[in-house]
Parts: structure tokens; sequence; C-alpha cells
């Protein structure tokens, strides 16, 4: 066979399925893979044998360290490093590593948030091996580590991080789906999984104006800066040819991603200028969520050798488009089956129709819940503000489904469907292309796209691990109280019809086709009694709604003390973001643009007074309007600053919590957006060459 370009490259830097064939025993091999496969308990001496051939490979590979790598809830990773050194003799080391090490780590926990779950003098935390996604070899400056995903637990064994939770929802969908497989006779299948493919979106910035700028060094976001004479309006980024920089960027970022055995697969220019995306092929949720934390930092890192900054931040820039996430969700059965595929005759499929309807009733049931699992702080800038879906959660069916769902809820059940059309553009020598049976719909939260759900709502720079444990909990949960009911029942056939039907009338308020961004939605939706939950701070309270807890619990993804931790995080990880940004605005306001807008009046004052003592018949009056409206708007700017000062102190002074962050997000918020205004204003009137920072223009079309 002929040797291709990425057989140089997939998955080198990663202990795979060829790499364990290799180095291990074929009996370890075949207990490890019945582990990753069908979730069998994974014996110790089992683990001793991979610890020793993953050694072995990553030494081959130049490695001198090893890291348990996790995921706290702070949503990036974190990872400590050790080597595999270990004394001999005298004059000797050797390089080891056992099984021990393998399955068990022990940072000190006590720095990560756990949101009341663990005192700081209760300090000890475990990461254990997930074996389920590989382990993989990271090279840089600091030389070879072999990194291991793991999961991060407490003392007493609550979850203190965001893979454990969606392992377990993956348990959970399996378990209730397999069960109702069972039902419509598929006895082959033993296990269900979630395949997840994130679509990534990202800015890239030159470097050095980025380090010019404090608020996108600390907050990862522009505070100040006013729209240049271009934004987005032409829509000519969209898409556009990708400039040699950028594509040289993308070149080694796909060549890097690949070297991880990440499926790199699509590449092109977003909405906004110096907006990008790359999409992955999908892959099962766990290991689509390590990718996907994979995939930020390596596009950070990068884009530095290319003195680019890469910017995940959901809304860097006012006034063009923010970065966001799609989730791309299905449910597919060991023995390949898609659940969400409706197959060519959608509305005799009734096994697809009792997914798709589960699907819907978990997502009614639960939509404050799911808008949270899409929040943070920076994604409230987007939800709800034309760019991005609302922050009301709907599902999108499309025209075929849609027409399903109208004949069973009018006759029981449905007879027909429509199909794809040839399509005619009218064009001879083009060769005639098949429709989709339904169009798209961009402003929909969570769209249905011919065999899975594109969940459109999530923030670009969060871990996706939230968004897949709810989406898979929930799902599980109606599963659970579906297979239940037609275990019991006589006639399957008949009750496999009921329990669609009572589904889908119960839930068809979520279902809707139109536009999301429309004025006439957030009507309409209010009429229905769908949520609209405007913030992320709003939404943090569906943790602790009673039907949250209680499914969660059934499902065994979360306790109530997981769920409680997690709200305390949730407030104080907002509060905190609004705090850094608002001791950043103070800063750069005292410091930067005040200083500056005062050297520029000044020199205003100087060149009104000279011009005035060489020739006094001379007119000044530019100079002097100038100087009063900058004058005036300076008033603004130190009043406003001193307003903001003084609300970002009082919340401080708050205890940490729901009243805090809820402080946070009326006062000390719309104290900064006045102190924005006047300094965005004087950018338009002061001198760049006084202007202490890169503006927008530069940042957004000189890269
Ligand atoms: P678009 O959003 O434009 O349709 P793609 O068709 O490329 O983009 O798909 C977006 C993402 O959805 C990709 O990551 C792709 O691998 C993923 N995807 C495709 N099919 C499935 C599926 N059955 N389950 C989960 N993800 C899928
Ligand atoms: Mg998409």
């Amino acid at each position: 066979m002929q040797k291709n370009v990425i057989d140089d490259v997939f998955g080198t830097k990663v202990f795979n399925d060829d790499v364990m064939q290799q180095y291990l025993p074929k009996k370890t091999y075949a207990q490890l893979k019945d582990t990753i496969e069908n979730g069998e308990e994974l014996a110790p001496e089992v683990a001793n044998v991979v610890a020793h051939a993953m050694k072995e490979w990553a030494l081959s590979n130049g490695a001198t360290h090893y890291t348990h790598w996790f995921q706290p809830m702070t949503g990036v990773t974190a990872e400590k490093h050790d080597s595999f050194l270990s004394p001999a003799s005298d004059a000797h080391a050797v390089l080891e590593f056992s099984g021990k090490e393998l399955i068990k780590g022990e940072p000190d926990a006590s720095s990560f948030p756990s949101g009341g779950l663990r005192a700081t003098f209760e300090a000890r935390g475990y990461t254990a091996w997930d074996c389920t996604s590989p382990a993989f070899l990271r090279e840089d400056a600091i030389g070879t580590l072999l990194c291991i995903p793991t999961a991060f637990c407490s003392y007493t064994g609550e979850a203190l991080d965001k893979k454990t939770p969606l392992l377990r929802s993956m348990e959970a969908i399996s378990k209730q789906a397999v069960r109702i497989l069972k039902l419509f006779g598929n006895e082959d299948v033993s296990s269900v999984r979630c395949s997840v493919g994130p679509e990534q979106e990202y800015f890239l910035i030159d470097r050095d104006m980025f380090l010019q700028r404090d608020d996108l060094i600390f907050t990862g976001r522009t505070l100040f800066g006013s729209m240049p004479p271009k934004g987005q309006e032409l829509d000519d980024h969209y898409f556009g040819t990708i400039r040699e920089r950028q594509a040289a960027f993308m070149k080694e970022l796909n060549d890097e991603l690949w070297k991880l055995g990440i499926l790199a697969k699509t590449q092109h220019n977003e909405v906004a200028p110096a907006q990008h995306e790359m999409a992955p092929i999908y892959s099962t949720a766990n290991i689509a969520a390590d990718h996907n934390q994979l995939v930020m930092e390596i596009m950070k890192k990068v884009a530095r050798r290319h003195n680019f900054e890469c910017l995940l931040h959901e809304k860097p820039f006012a006034g063009v488009n923010g970065s966001g996430k799609h989730d791309n969700w299905s449910l597919v059965t060991n023995t390949g089956m898609n659940l969400l595929s409706p197959g060519k005759a959608p509305y005799d499929n009734k096994q697809f129709l009792l997914f798709l309807s589960a699907v819907i009733a978990a997502v009614d049931s639960h939509s404050a819940l799911l808008r949270l699992s899409a929040s943070n702080p920076g994604n409230d800038h987007r939800l709800g503000a034309n760019e991005a879906p609302p922050a009301i959660i709907s599902i999108f069916l499309g025209e075929q489904l849609e027409d399903i769902v109208e004949q069973i809820l009018k006759d029981g059940t449905a007879t027909h469907s429509n199909k794809g059309e040839r399509m005619d553009i009218g064009v001879h020598t083009i060769p005639p292309i098949k429709k989709d049976a339904t169009d798209r719909n961009r402003t929909s939260p969570f769209a249905f796209t011919g065999n899975k759900f594109e969940f459109r709502m999530l923030a670009s720079s969060m871990s996706i691990s939230g968004a897949n444990t709810v989406l898979n909990a929930t799902v599980a949960d109606i599963l659970q109280s579906m297979a239940d009911r037609l275990e019991a029942s006589s006639d399957f056939d008949t009750t496999v019809d009921e329990v669609i039907y009572e589904t889908l009338s119960a839930h068809r308020k979520i279902i809707f086709n139109g536009d999301g961004y429309s004025d006439e939605w957030i009507a309409e939706a209010e009429r229905r009694g769908l949520p609209n939950v405007r913030t992320m701070v709003d939404a943090t309270a569906s943790l602790l709604y009673p039907q949250t807890i209680e499914m969660f619990e059934r499902q065994h993804v979360y306790t109530k003390t997981e769920l409680e931790s997690r709200a305390e995080i949730n407030y104080e990880a907002y509060s905190k973001a609004i705090n850094i940004e608002a001791k950043t605005m103070l800063e750069m306001a005292s410091k930067q643009y005040i200083p500056s807008i005062i050297r520029y009046v000044t020199s205003l004052a100087n060149s009104i007074n000279s011009i005035a003592s060489a020739c006094p018949a001379a007119d000044t009056s530019v100079q002097t309007n100038l100087l009063k409206k900058c004058s005036s708007l300076l008033a603004n700017a130190q009043e406003a600053l001193e307003a903001l000062k003084k609300a970002d102190r009082t919340a401080n002074t708050m205890e940490e919590g729901k009243v805090q962050a809820e402080f946070f997000r009326d006062t000390v918020f719309t104290a900064m957006a006045n102190l924005r205004a006047p300094i965005d204003e004087l950018e338009m009137l002061v001198d760049k060459e006084y202007w202490p920072v890169p503006s927008y223009g530069d940042m957004l079309f000189e890269v």
C-alpha cells in the first residue's frame, strides 16, 4: 500500500491501539481492551504490565517525566510532573513506573476550587487513570512528558473535576439505552456511546499588539475600544481566502493535533474579522472533551510561534461577533448503529422516534440546566445578542421531522415522511444533486442536523464536559422511565406508540423551527412558558432545583453535595471574573487612558496659546471646541472611575455567593459600562499618536 503524508504524523505521540498491540502481551492487551470497550473492571496486575509498557514506549520516545493530567473545576487542565527517576545505587539511577503510579496519583487538592467540598486543611485529593482516553506525549521546552488522562476526586470520593461526572453520565446513558434497544430486539448491543464533535471558534491577533493591552492579558477580552469604520458588515471574512500568515498557523496546528491523534478536519475564516474555526471529526464524549482541552492549549501555543495571540474568549471585541463552540452529539451502539439516524422511512422507525422523543423530553424538562451548562461569564455577552442563539432553549427539528411529529400528534402515529428531492440549479453541465430533507437553522440553540443534534450555545473557552454530562444524564433519565414502562408492558408495539405520542404531546412546546433571533420568538416563548434565563448567575439556580438533584442522583452522576459545591463555584467564578475585569478597567483608565488624554488636552491648550500669541486674529475654534469636548468627557470618565472603584470595593466586602455575584452583575458591571462609554468616545476624538493602546482597527485588520 502506498504510504501517505499522514502516516508519518497521525497518532505518533499517542499510546494508541497499534502501540498497545506492539508493547503489550496478547493477554494483557485483551484485558485492557475489555475494560476500554466494555467497561470491565481493570485488575491491578494488568495495570502493572500496562504501566511498564507505557514507560518503555515513552522512554523510547525520549520522555523523562510523566504527569496525571486532569481537569479541575477551573475549566482548564492541571498537571504535576514526576520524573521516572529512582535511585539504584550511590552512583546510578534507573527509570521506573509502576502500576500503582499509573492508576493513582495524589496531588494536593486544597488549592483547587471545591465549592466548600474541601476545607483547606483537608488537602488530600486523588487522580485516577481514565484508561478509556489514550495517554499521549507532549514535547516542548521542558522535554518529553507522558500525559495520563485522569479523573480527580476528593478523599471522600466526591468529584472535584469535570471528567468524573461525564464518565458517570456516559455509563448512565449506556445502561438505559441498552435496556430500550434490547426491547426492540437488538440482542447484540451491549453498550451505547455518545459521540461528540465540537466545533471551536477563535480569534488570532498580532501578539505585539496583544501585549500592549492589559485587558486582553488579564481578562481575555477588550474592556475598552470603539469600532473601526469597517466591521463584519460586508461578510467578506466569512469563508474568505485564508491569508498566508494564518495559513501557516493552521498547517502547524493540524500537524500538532494529528500527532496527538486529534482528527482535525475543517478550517475556515469565521464571520468576524480575525476570527476562525476548526472542527475535528467526532469521537467518544470523554475523548472529545480531552481533545478539545488539548485543541485550546495547542492553539495558544502554536499561535505564539507565529507571533499571534489566540483569543478563546467568547467576546473579545464589542461590535463584532464573538466565539462559541458547537457541540454535535449523537448516540452510537457498540455494533455501529447511530440511534439518531432517521433511516429511509423515519415515520415508521419507532426506535428512532422513541429516542428522538426522549431527547425532546429531556431538553424540555431540564432546559434551564442545559442553558447553564453552556454558561460562563463571557457567554453572557453573546446569548440573545443576535450573534448566537437566544438564552431560551428550543429544539429545531426541520421540516421532515416536524411533519412526522404533527402526524403523530394528530393521529397517534405517522404514515409517511417527506424525502429530499433532486435539485435543479439550472445549469446542465453541473451534475444533479440531491437536497437534504431539511434546511438548516442557524438561530436554533439545539438543532437536529440529519443524524445528530447540534447544541449551539456553548462558550468558546469552556470545557465541553458539563454540557455533555447534562445531555447524557437528562436523556438517560427519560430513557429509564420509558424502559420501566415498556418492560412492564404486555403489548410492546402499542405501548411504544403511546409513549411516543404522550412524550411528544407533553413536550411539543420546546419545538420551534422559526427565527430564534426575532422578537416575536421571545414573546412566543414566554407564552409557551419556556424559561428565558438571561445570565449565568440566574441560570446557576437550576443546579439546585429539586428535579435536577433527583435526576442526577437517580442517574448517579452528581450527589446533592457535589451540586451544591458546583453552584458555589459558579457564583465565585462569576464574581472573580467580573472583579478582575473591573480592576483591570480601573488600572487602565487611571494609568493609561486618563494620563494620555490629559497630555492631549494640554497639547491643545498649548496650541491655542501659542497660536493666539503668534497671531491673535487666527481662528482657534477647532482646538477650543475639541478641548472643551475632550475635557468634559474626561471629567465624565473620572467620575465613572470613582463610581466603579466604589462599587467594586463594596462588592469585595460582601460574602462570597449568590448575592455577591448578583451585585457584580447588576452594579459593578453597569459601572464598568459607564466608564467605558466616555473613553470609547474619546478614542474617536483624540489624536492617535496620543492613544496608549492599539485600536480595534489595528487588532482586527492588521493581522
Ligand atoms: P456543520 O456544522 O457545518 O454541519 P460538519 O458536518 O462538519 O459541520 O459537522 C460538525 C461536527 O459534527 C464535526 O465535528 C463532525 O465530526 C460532527 N459530527 C458529524 N456526525 C456526527 C455524529 N453522528 N455524532 C456526533 N458528531 C458528529
Ligand atoms: Mg455546525
